[in-house]
């Protein structure tokens, strides 16, 4: 296949590009790095069967030649205020890309009856009040809390997706990814882990925001790359959830990292470091991921963080 995947350059982007690659597809990533990184991909410069455009995909977007598939995977990520890359900072690009970008990328997949993926979240569950997140949950968004700029537009892009498979009778897809981490993240995002890796390899004390009672759910790099490319070449139009179900609190996750990198310098406790409608509780419920795509999270946190804590090293 000849694949366009937008947000290209980012984390999960780069990951997905390397992986389609050595599937033998052709990769066409349009990115306007405003939150990715061109190092991510530069391993790839110079293939026959990669490129890369500097584009907003905000904006109409033309692609010369036939694509088969289309990954809709722009957008800011981060809900880190504090982050120059958090969708707090971005709030306008973040609604334009999730709003517009989503109708761009659906009208490249319309125009060569190609398939589409949307990369949905479950920050569309919001802070939910269903433990865990099934997703026949509507959710529970704060329409106007600063974090709505980033639900809101993953909304608003799960129905537009759903109307074009309705109404165009696009094959559509929408995945909605839980917490992932691995190599490739940006040292300064300003997610957890992220956050905590780039304190712990500096030996400075981990900052828990609220008392660290809130919980995730996190699944590795690979896990998640593997069920897109599953989602992708299935026959399901509902969204379906692709996450590690294995829940815990930010502070045991804190002291996990500090175990492993051996950081002694503890943690350090921000009262009042949660930002509005940060969820209490998240966990996927991926019952729907496991009978349709017989798919599961392999890589146990552990062995995902050590991996992770190795490219930062690197890139420290
Ligand atoms: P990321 O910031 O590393 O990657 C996003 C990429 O999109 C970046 O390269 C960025 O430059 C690009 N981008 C943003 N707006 C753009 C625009 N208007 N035009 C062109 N490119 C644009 O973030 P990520 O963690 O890799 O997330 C990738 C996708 O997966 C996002 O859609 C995100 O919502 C979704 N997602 C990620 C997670 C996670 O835990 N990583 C969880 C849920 C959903
Ligand atoms: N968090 C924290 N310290 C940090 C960064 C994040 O305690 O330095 C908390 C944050 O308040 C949230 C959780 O960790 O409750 C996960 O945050 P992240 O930004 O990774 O992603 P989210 O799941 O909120 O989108």
């Amino acid at each position: 296949m000849r694949i366009l995947i937008t947000g290209g350059a980012g984390f999960v982007g780069s990951h997905l590009c390397d992986r389609l690659l050595k599937e033998m597809h052709e990769v066409i990533v349009v990115d306007n790095l405003i939150t990715g990184d061109i190092n991510n991909i530069s391993h790839l410069a110079g293939r026959d069967d990669f490129s890369f455009v500097k584009y907003d995909v905000s904006n109409f977007i033309f692609v010369p030649g036939k694509v088969d598939a289309v990954m809709h995977l722009a957008s800011p990520a981060s809900p880190n205020p504090t982050s120059p890359y958090g969708y707090p900072q971005l709030p306008i690009q973040t609604l334009k890309v999730g709003s517009l970008g989503t109708h761009n990328a659906l009208g490249v997949a319309r125009v060569h009856e190609a398939v589409f993926l949307l990369a949905s979240t479950s920050e569309i569950y919001g802070d939910p009040q269903e433990h865990p997140q099934k997703e026949s949950y509507y959710g529970h968004v704060d329409i106007v809390g600063p974090r709505s700029v980033y639900d809101e537009a993953k909304r608003f892009a799960e129905s537009i997706t759903m109307a074009y498979h309705r109404y165009h009778d696009l094959d559509t897809h929408i995945a909605r990814i839980f917490n992932t981490f691995g190599p490739r993240m940006r040292l300064d995002d300003g997610r957890a882990i992220p956050n905590f890796i780039v304190q712990a390899l500096k030996g400075k004390p981990l900052t828990i925001y609220g008392d660290g009672s809130q919980t995730r759910s996190f699944c590795y790099i690979d896990d998640l790359v593997e069920g897109l490319y599953l989602l992708l070449q299935s026959d399901e139009n509902y969204p379906v959830n692709l996450g590690n179900p294995q829940e815990m609190s930010i502070l045991v996750l804190a002291e996990e990292i500090n175990r492993i990198v051996g950081n002694k310098a503890g943690i350090r406790r921000v009262p009042d470091g949660r930002a509005p409608s940060d969820p209490q509780q998240r966990q996927p419920d991926i019952t729907r991921a496991k009978s349709i795509l017989n798919w599961e999270p392999k890589v146990d946190l552990e062995t995902g963080l050590k991996l992770t804590i190795e490219d930062f090293e690197k890139r420290l």
